[in-house]
């Protein structure tokens, strides 16, 4: 982009950082972005904004979200690996191991297993197309109807439960905003099916960390696969890292690719140089 001059917030004198436009950010220190007086948006690094929307004025700038289909392609791979690694009882497998037990588990196709999506936005519609593809049932549920090809859609509170009650996996891909707070405690996990499994790829604090865990321990679950946690890194006393019904990431379902993320800040600023409008933002009383 040769007409455009890129620095380091550090390096801008303060006759600079008045001229500054477009801030591009990761976790930004507000008083940081408050000391670019012509800002005309700000452009994330990450799809989740609850922490810029959070710490940055509601009258401020407003506020880019990372869409990125490299990231899309990414969360969808990492959902249908963990749907995988759940079809085929690779928890139950890995206790056996350990105690050198030999015992086949009859094979579950996936024609057989309901996977439901919990937000169909970027990542929750590029999953359930994978999913679909792969011959999962698929189910979904957002704030506003959605119609997809071959996906059972869901939206509010009843619907919500309804897709819980028939889901043998749930796969969290909503963003923390003050609805989604909170949103799987303990009424809505025992709300679902017997035995199912949990994927939250979305953020720690939609799950109520100690209702999923006794939601474990009754085994009305049976496993849960936690990327994102209340608290990250996940403190060393963490009943997750040794529960036996919890499988542990550090927040890998679907990092931010340098490559593909500079193409697309690169797209949104030329369209933005061209146009005059800001790509589309986030809306801040909504949260997403
Ligand atoms: P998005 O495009 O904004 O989609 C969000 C989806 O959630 C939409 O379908 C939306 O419904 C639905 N939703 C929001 N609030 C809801 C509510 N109160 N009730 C029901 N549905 C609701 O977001 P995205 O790009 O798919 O990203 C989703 C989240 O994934 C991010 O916010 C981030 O927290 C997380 N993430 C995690 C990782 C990781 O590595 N673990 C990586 C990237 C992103 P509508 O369609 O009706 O608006």
């Amino acid at each position: 982009m040769p007409g455009e001059s890129v620095s380091l917030f550090c390096n801008l004198s303060n006759e600079q950082r008045a001229a500054v436009r477009i801030a591009i950010v990761a976790n930004p220190h507000p008083a940081d972005v408050a000391a670019l007086p012509g800002l005309v948006w700000v452009q994330s690094l990450w799809a989740g904004v609850e922490q810029l929307v959070a710490s940055l004025p509601v009258d401020g700038p407003p506020i880019v979200r990372m869409i990125d289909p490299e990231m899309s392609r990414t969360m969808a791979e990492a959902v249908l690996a963990w749907t995988y690694y759940l079809q085929r009882d690779m928890p139950a497998y890995v206790r056996q191991q350990r105690e050198r037990v030999w015992n086949q588990i009859a094979y579950k196709k996936p024609s057989s297993i309901t996977v439901g999506i919990l937000g169909l936005g970027s990542l929750g519609a590029a999953a359930a197309l994978r999913l679909n593809e792969a011959g999962f049932n698929v189910a979904g549920w957002s704030r506003s109807k959605k119609t997809l090809a071959n996906v059972h859609t869901f939206s509010g509170n009843d619907g919500l439960i309804d897709m819980l009650h028939l889901s043998d996996i749930v796969v969290c891909l909503v963003p923390l905003t003050s609805q989604t707070r909170g949103l799987l405690n303990a009424e809505r996990l025992h709300a679902m099916k017997p035995r199912a499994a949990l994927i939250n790829f979305a953020r720690g604090p939609v799950v109520v960390t100690d209702d999923l865990l006794a939601a474990l321990d009754s085994g009305h679950l049976s496993h849960a696969v936690l990327d994102v946690f209340d608290t990250e890194p996940l403190p060393p006393d963490s009943r997750f890292w040794h529960h036996p019904g919890v499988s542990v990431l550090p927040h890998i379902s679907a990092p931010t690719d340098f490559d593909t993320a500079a193409m697309v800040i690169a797209g949104n600023i030329a369209q933005f140089r061209l146009t005059g409008k800001v790509p589309g933002s986030v809306d801040t009383a909504r949260g997403y």
